[in-house]
């Protein structure tokens, strides 16, 4: 039985602490495995590759994310030459240990072919300084001697996996395999030495990058172009334009946004060579689903008024589109799975909505789009492991990324889909913001909870503070994190009204619905009404 199974067990526990370091592991990307002899259903001993299912993040993985299989039926695939991505799915689904498991990761049979007990595949930043830098293989041998795979990029798959398999059987002195443009791969014959492999290793690169950072002649991306503004003006700034672009961004499809202004955000968005590097792509192949290959820098400086930065936006996010649309249109025609006996195309059904998913305005911060608070989170955690990789690998030569077409191989790859669509149904509520008032009192928590529960995000406002963010914490806790936020509201302050709408707008991008709900003893109109109009998307 698997609950029983010791390697899945210890497989759990390495993989949630590589998972825990997202400068190890990006949300949802990277995958670990195991191999032990289990005893199969019919009481007979046989060995199993314990692997991570498709979809799943390493820090929150349990025993239920990952997927056995019989390595007797998964090790004769290496004799084929090549392989199709349905071939491959349909065949892994009938080596299946244990039924009802869920599918295994698009990376499986890297972790199949290769020889050793355990295995951890991550797309670590230090490693991807190299395998996303333009003399990144040679500072990576620099780094690693012959302990170093390297292995040019193509899609992962079959042909990835089979083409790593045969290195490393070539190569029996190897430590390590960098992918080029994706990520590491590394192992150990238990647990602890593979996990401090992984660990030894990313940190060696990590030393040999840094050092060499430290002694480049060139400032952290060619330098601040503009000054960043003060918080105060940023908050302000952000809160004012947060409508607009949600409004712009949401054309084909709500979206909820995320406001982002870490220092090296700030840094990254108000640097010389911003223009350059956003343009290049994706610093790992597994952030296209949720980044698109590229952000869209808004060309706009904080001398300019917030006038001026909304038609900034208008116009950057029109140019946005038509770049997308382009690109769109020129792969559409790409087979997207080549060993197939028929072209593969993208599907009709694929998320292909043509709008930034990063926003990076100079001087104030970045948002982040996305369905609900937290994909919006995820794609602002990519963008910042994004950020950190350029960092290091314009220390080794220059950033560089995967062609538009190799872009599109994997944003539009049908098994990267499908991790889309693990994703439950959404509600009626979904993608909308509501703002209720009086929310800390009886009727309008259980109001609270209910809109929460029909989907939607829930500015939860009170003159009682504590109460309203209690409140908020109980429903993140039931709906998933960032679905609610506390505020401080006195509904008959103008002022307090204007300061709950800005935190709103902050949060999740603007607000959708009002529910006014507290109770007023005065006879003056409600000022929400006033303020009301144009804050909405
Ligand atoms: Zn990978």
């Amino acid at each position: 039985m698997s609950s029983l199974s010791a390697t899945l067990t210890q497989l759990v526990a390495r993989s949630r602490e590589l998972g825990a370091d997202r400068t190890v592991c990006n949300w949802g990307g990277g995958n670990t495995s195991a191999k032990a002899d289990e005893i199969d259903f019919r009481g007979r001993p046989t060995r199993i590759l314990w692997v991570k299912g498709s979809g799943s993040d390493l820090a929150t993985v349990t025993d239920a994310s990952f997927t056995g299989l019989y390595m007797d039926d998964v090790l004769p695939l290496l004799e084929r030459e090549r392989m199709s991505d349905s071939e491959m799915v349909s065949y892994l689904a009938h080596c299946f240990y244990e039924p009802s498991r869920p599918r295994p990761s698009i990376e499986t049979l890297l972790h199949g072919f290769l020889p050793f007990t355990h295995i951890d595949h991550t797309h670590a930043d230090a490693t991807n300084y190299f395998a996303c830098a333009r003399d990144g293989e040679q500072l990576a041998r620099d780094c690693f001697g012959d302990a170093l795979i390297w292995v040019p990029y193509r899609r992962p798959g079959f042909g990835l996996a089979r083409e790593v398999a045969l290195a490393v059987r070539a190569n029996p002195q190897a430590q390590l395999v960098i992918l080029a443009k994706h990520g590491l791969i590394t192992w150990g014959e238990t647990d602890a030495t593979c996990y401090a492999t992984t660990i030894a290793t990313i940190a060696r690169a990590r030393e040999f990058v840094e050092a060499r950072i430290a002694h480049s002649e060139r400032t952290l991306f060619g330098g601040a172009r503009i000054t960043a503004s003060t918080s105060e003006q940023r908050h302000a700034i952000a809160a004012q334009v947060a409508p607009i672009l949600r409004g712009l961004v949401s054309a084909e499809k709500s979206q909820i946004l995320r406001f982002e202004e870490g220092e090296d955000v700030l840094t990254f968005a108000s640097s010389r060579d911003a223009q350059r590097l956003t343009t290049v792509g994706a610093a790992c192949p597994d952030h296209l689903v949720h980044t698109k290959p590229w952000p869209l820098l808004v060309d706009w400086t904080p001398e300019q008024d917030s006038a001026t930065l909304a038609a900034a936006l208008r116009t950057g996010i029109a140019a946005y589109v038509a770049k997308y649309q382009h690109y769109q249109e020129e792969n559409a025609q790409q087979d997207l799975d080549p060993d197939a006996a028929t072209p593969v195309y993208r599907a009709t059904d694929a998320a292909s909505d043509p709008h930034p998913r990063v926003i990076l305005i100079p001087g104030v911060g970045m948002f982040t789009t996305g369905k609900d608070a937290a994909m919006a989170d995820v794609s602002a955690q990519l963008y910042r492991r994004a950020i950190a990789v350029m960092r290091g690998a314009e220390a080794c030569g220059g950033f560089i990324s995967l062609s538009d077409a190799e872009s599109y191989a994997v944003e539009y790859w049908p098994l990267e889909q499908y991790k889309l669509k693990l994703a439950p149904p959404e509600r009626e509520f979904a993608r909308r913001v509501v703002l209720i008032t009086g929310a800390a009192g009886g009727i309008g928590s259980a109001l609270c909870r209910r809109v929460a529960q029909d989907g939607a995000h829930i500015v939860a406002t009170d003159i009682d503070l504590p109460g309203a963010e209690q409140l908020a914490a109980s429903i993140n806790e039931h709906f998933g994190p960032g679905r609610a936020i506390g505020v401080k509201m006195d509904v008959t302050q103008e002022e307090s009204v204007r300061a709950a709408f800005e935190r709103a707008a902050l949060a999740f991008g603007g607000l959708d619905t009002i529910i006014n709900n507290a109770g007023l003893a005065s006879v003056h109109p409600s000022p929400i009404r006033r303020l009301s109009n144009g804050i909405g998307t």
